[in-house]
């Protein structure tokens, strides 16, 4: 099997062959001549995501949760890719009869997706034909959501939006900054390998922190866990022109 198709398979299912060789097998495919706009239509069409939620499309229903339309409240694209990888999960789980239960595969994306070894994790879903590394290589992220809501289907967050106390647009920028700077980087790094000047750079993997730091003493955290836990430093977190 060419990594090309290995590449394309979703929801793989393991088969066992005469040799007892393993081989993941692809089980969908965009039709012929039917063309994605990216990453994400490509995923709902491989992982059959094509069912309603309550009376949407899939899609529809992203975009309403973004933008804070009909019943819905304003949400940023971070937790909407979360939802959105866990839905490739629970298809891969139902292809492959396990049970579909929300907190084991929010447990399951939260260990595909953590810093630790996933070993177990990983063992366990091949025992049921679920390949944990395409699931990895097929989540999308923050930046490719926003990116598939902007330019593919140009829809845009109105101002108003924007600035409702409700809204996530502030995450959403940071997580769309890091995405950009990780493109740039890699597009720096491949040309450098190419020119001689840094082996194996075009493989290397990029991680972007963005860190503040207290305007007081200095003390330093990542911006996304200062902005979850709602302050930057224990003992400088107060307003100075609070008594
Ligand atoms: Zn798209
Ligand atoms: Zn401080």
């Amino acid at each position: 099997m060419t990594p090309e198709f290995r590449s394309l398979a979703q929801c793989s299912k393991l088969n066992t062959t005469a040799s007892g060789e393993r081989t993941f097998i692809r089980t969908r495919a965009l039709p012929a001549g039917m063309v994605a706009c990216c990453k994400v239509e490509r995923l709902i069409d491989e992982y059959d995501l094509k069912q309603t939620i309550g009376d949407q499309a899939l899609e529809q229903y992203l975009v309403a949760r973004w933008i804070g339309r009909d019943e819905y409240t304003a949400t940023g694209v971070r937790p909407l890719k979360d939802w959105f990888n866990q839905r490739l999960i629970k298809r891969a789980y139902t292809d492959s009869g396990r049970p579909v239960l929300d907190t084991p595969i929010a447990d399951a994306y939260r260990t595909l997706t953590g810093d630790e070894a996933a070993f177990e994790l990983e063992a366990d879903l091949e025992t049921d034909g679920i390949d944990a590394d395409q699931l990895r290589t097929d989540f999308i992220s923050t930046a490719t959501l926003y990116r598939h809501f902007t330019d593919c289907l140009d829809v845009s967050k109105s101002e108003a939006t924007e600035t409702s106390a409700e809204s996530d647009w502030e995450t959403d920028k940071i997580e769309y900054t890091k995405g950009v700077v990780e493109t740039n980087v890699r597009e720096s790094l491949r040309a450098l390998t190419n020119k001689g000047r840094l082996p194996r750079g075009a493989e290397a993997t990029i991680t972007t922190d963005i860190v503040v730091g207290c305007p007081d003493c200095g003390t330093q955290v990542g911006v996304e866990r200062a902005i979850d836990r709602g302050y930057i430093c224990a003992d400088h977190s107060d307003p100075v022109d609070s008594c």
